[in-house]
């Protein structure tokens, strides 16, 4: 049984514990023939985390791994990054991890188009990439439904409303963009061309075909999204709730493990759950 050694980047974020918990939690199961271990802890110059114990940092017992500012160190010997950053992060990490060959899990959202071609080109150069606007089992389930139904209700209008928490900088939010791109699949339109992500003023009347966006910010939220299918006197609403940050870890940590079978090349989560 192979080990998968694991650095987790932005060690010090909400994300980067929650990620930290989940590769501790694996240690020790096989999954699709490897087991995970954490080898590396990293966050940006600056931040508390940092010279602090991953383990303890995350709320676990000592894991004997000291979160640290140099990636580069962090780096040697490992076979893995579960990264869950900013998009100018994630994109230097990409290059990182086709040079080295590495697997590279990005949970990071708000890429730009740039951002993601650069990804890409990382994965058509060596690296493993498993890129997901949302690591649970549910959201990607939900994305196959809506796909579905957005195939089968072609002239309901689709409008996705999302909720997350006062911290976040990002809209619309990577997870109601996933499904965004998944009732535009159900359509067979891109999804870039067809979506309104703002609505302020005289905007007339809602155009056909297109697929709206809604941002609401506030609290703690971890994550709400609908998808609203609204057609002649009837309407279909299709709803996620996130209760806790740890389903997006599990299924991170999960990512890495299978994507530890795969020739290097940009995967989706979908294509780790077998869902596409
Ligand atoms: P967070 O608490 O702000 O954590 C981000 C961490 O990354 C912080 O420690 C931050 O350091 C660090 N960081 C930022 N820029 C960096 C850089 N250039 N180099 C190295 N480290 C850097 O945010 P979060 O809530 O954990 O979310 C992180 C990302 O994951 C966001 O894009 C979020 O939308 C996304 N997310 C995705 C999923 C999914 O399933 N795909 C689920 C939840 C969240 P500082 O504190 O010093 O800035």
């Amino acid at each position: 049984m192979a080990e998968l050694k694991v650095v987790v980047a932005g060690a010090g974020g909400r994300m980067g514990a929650a990620n930290i918990r989940a590769v501790a939690a694996l240690g020790g199961l096989d999954l699709h023939g490897a087991v995970a271990r954490l080898h590396g802890a990293v966050d940006r110059p600056g931040t508390p985390a940092i010279g602090q114990d991953a383990g303890l940092y995350a709320g676990i017992g000592a894991l004997g791994v000291t979160i640290t500012d140099d990636i580069d160190a962090a780096l040697v010997g490992a076979d893995a990054i579960i990264d869950f950053t900013a998009p100018s992060a994630s994109v230097a990490l990409a290059g990182k991890a086709a040079e080295r060959g590495l697997i590279h899990v990005i949970g990071t959202t708000g890429c730009s188009e740039a951002d993601d071609a650069a990804i890409a080109q990382a994965a058509q150069h060596g690296a493993r990439i498993v890129k997901s606007g949302n690591f649970s089992l549910g959201v990607n389930v939900l994305a196959s439904l809506v796909r579905k139904a957005a195939s089968m209700l072609a002239d309901y209008d689709i409008e996705i409303l999302e909720m997350h928490h006062n911290r976040k900088v990002d809209a619309p939010s990577g997870t109601a963009l996933l499904l965004g791109e998944a009732a535009a699949r159900g359509r067979d339109i891109a999804l870039k061309d067809h979506s309104v992500r703002v609505r302020d003023g005289h905007t007339g009347p809602r155009e056909t075909g297109t697929i709206g966006f809604a941002t609401l910010r506030g609290g703690t939220v971890v994550g709400d999204h609908s998808v609203i299918m609204a057609g002649p006197a009837e309407r279909i609403e299709l709803n996620h709730r996130a209760e806790d940050r740890s389903m997006f870890a599990g299924g991170a940590a999960r990512a890495a493990l299978w994507a530890a079978s795969q020739p290097p090349g940009l995967y989706s989560m979908a294509d780790v759950l077998g869902l596409d």
